[in-house]
């Protein structure tokens, strides 16, 4: 359901939250791990969240909101 799900390499000192990002598609597979591993967030992940809602991961997991026309 979210798109917003958490992951990261222990290679980097990052983590990524967003499928989108340049930096999190060049890890492969094998060294992905879920969860934020304790780093801070991906500042490239960071600017799509705020592109895309308003830099708030939390309106990912809620219903989508009803446009009033
Ligand atoms: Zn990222």
């Amino acid at each position: 359901m979210s798109s917003a799900r958490a992951f990261y390499s222990p290679r980097q000192k990052v983590h990524h939250r967003d499928r989108g990002c340049g930096a999190g598609q060049t890890l492969a597979p094998e060294e992905l791990r879920a969860g934020t591993g304790g780093k801070d967030l991906c500042p490239e992940c960071a600017e799509l969240a705020r592109a895309k809602n308003g830099g708030l991961f939390e309106h990912v997991c809620l219903e989508p909101q009803q446009t009033v026309r």
